[in-house]
């Protein structure tokens, strides 16, 4: 394949969430699986609901997740080529100005009903003169325009439903510009297709019928250049069913991320959920682009449970080298020549990254000492050895502890985990036990 160029592209009008992480995520891993370009397109022509805020948060959001754009457009800023491509449709005469009001058009629609008809537009307004329309702009009716759509079957082979067609005969000629003159998303959409030679679409499947539609724009926008390649995914719906929106706050990528979900825990899930791959941990986005096929998206919903974000999170926490991890431990403070043995220690005894703080407290910190077997704990402070000490040290330590108490298993390890760490588990001791020091394992087992 010839390197790929796609696009993300969704409308600043709210915080993405893990249903749009799965668009970008898709779109981010083909392109890198296919050394290809990974465009961010904010599609913000409604300029009513998009904000510059809502732009920022989706960029660093999709930081957040590993995602760094080649480049970054907005509509708004490329109003001349949607323009120039509506000037094109109008000489082809495939873009009319229609005239009805909403509640015209609604009243059409409940007579079509009535009598047994598909609700498509009548094209009534491609019957308007010059007088009709001169007639209705001096009563203050300003036009929307629409795109005339040919009859017929468009087809299109997707790479994740396979072959796909669209009957024409049961849309409407769509609405492409407002009233007030604005676009629609259908035209900037392919005029910036064409424009940024997008060579695949992947999206979600709530896109397919504009599909049809956009299909035809691109055979009367180019009609030398081959359109893009069409890949509709299966959506992201939730444990009960129900639908994920943008005003589904739970699970937006911020308050995930707030919740102390690992990025790369909420890629995993977002990119495999409804795949034929098991749902598993991965070190790197590299890892995830590495299995990553469209041809693995099942057709079915892909339904999942933001419960499995905790395991998830676990399971990735463990897998992560200090090197990953470094920065994000410096930010908590977390340095000298303790930290990457802390990590390696800890890494796979933690909940969330913040809780490596927990385990910097045991080697470093004070901590409430739990001291059940007071007896046993001096002689253990009697035997400990002198230090310098290394992963070693616990196992000659506990061994002639063995030998001095005769006590074994639970009985030996656990009064001591209980009075080194004040806790009922967690990481390796033989790990801790250099880390905590001499000084400070003598003075929480003699109290
Ligand atoms: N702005 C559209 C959306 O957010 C983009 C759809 C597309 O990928 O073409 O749904």
């Amino acid at each position: 394949m010839t390197s790929p160029i796609v696009r993300f592209a969704p409308s600043p009008t709210g915080r993405i969430h893990i249903g749009n992480a799965r668009v970008a995520l898709f779109n981010y891993l083909f392109s890198a699986t296919n050394h290809g370009r990974f465009i961010l397109r904010f599609d913000d022509t409604d300029f009513a609901r998009s904000t510059e805020e809502f732009a920022r948060a989706i960029e660093v959001d999709l930081a957040w997740l590993g995602i760094v754009p080649h480049e970054t457009f907005r509509q708004s800023q490329r109003v001349a080529l949607y323009d120039a491509a509506a000037a094109k449709l109008r000489e082809a005469g495939r873009l009319y100005p229609c005239y009805e009001t909403p509640e015209e058009l609604e009243k059409r629609r409940k007579m079509q009903q009535a009598r047994g008809l598909p609700p498509v537009y009548d094209r009534a307004a491609l019957k308007l003169t010059g007088a009709d329309r001169e007639r209705l702009e001096a009563e203050g009716r300003h036009p929307h325009w629409r795109f005339k759509l040919e009859p017929g079957v468009v087809e299109w082979s997707d790479l994740i439903r396979g072959p796909s067609h669209i009957d024409c005969a049961a849309l409407s000629d769509p609405v492409l510009i407002r009233e007030d003159g604005s676009f629609l998303y259908t035209l900037p959409s392919v005029a910036d297709d064409i424009d940024m030679k997008i060579t695949h679409v992947i999206r979600g499947e709530d896109h397919v019928t504009n599909t049809a539609v956009q299909l035809q724009l691109f055979a009367a926008l180019a009609p030398q250049a081959p359109p893009p390649v069409f890949a509709h995914h299966n959506l992201l719906i939730g444990a009960s069913g129900e639908g994920l929106s943008k005003r589904t706050g739970s699970l937006s990528l911020a308050s995930l991320r707030d919740e102390g979900y690992e990025a790369l825990a909420v890629a995993a899930l977002a990119t495999l959920t409804g795949s034929s791959d098991n749902v598993h941990a991965v070190r790197s986005l590299g890892d995830l682009a590495r299995s990553f096929d469209l041809a693995h998206v099942s057709r079915n919903p892909a339904r999942f449970d933001p419960d499995d974000l905790s395991t998830l999170t676990h399971r990735t926490l463990a897998l992560l080298e200090f090197e990953d991890v470094r920065e994000r431990l410096a930010a908590l403070d977390v340095v000298g020549h303790k930290a990457e043995p802390l990590w390696r220690a800890a890494r796979g005894n933690i909940w969330t990254f913040d809780d490596i703080l927990k385990w910097r407290r045991v080697v470093d910190g004070e901590i409430d000492a739990v001291r059940e077997d007071p007896a046993f704990l001096a002689e253990a402070a009697a035997l400990l050895p002198e230090e310098p000490w290394d992963e070693n040290t616990w196992a000659a330590w506990t061994g002639d502890l063995k030998t001095a108490t005769g006590r074994k298993g639970k009985t030996l390890f656990h009064p001591l985990r209980l009075a080194l760490t004040g806790e009922q588990s967690g990481p390796e001791l033989a790990a801790l036990l250099p880390l905590i020091g001499r000084a400070k394992a003598l003075a929480r087992l003699a109290g």
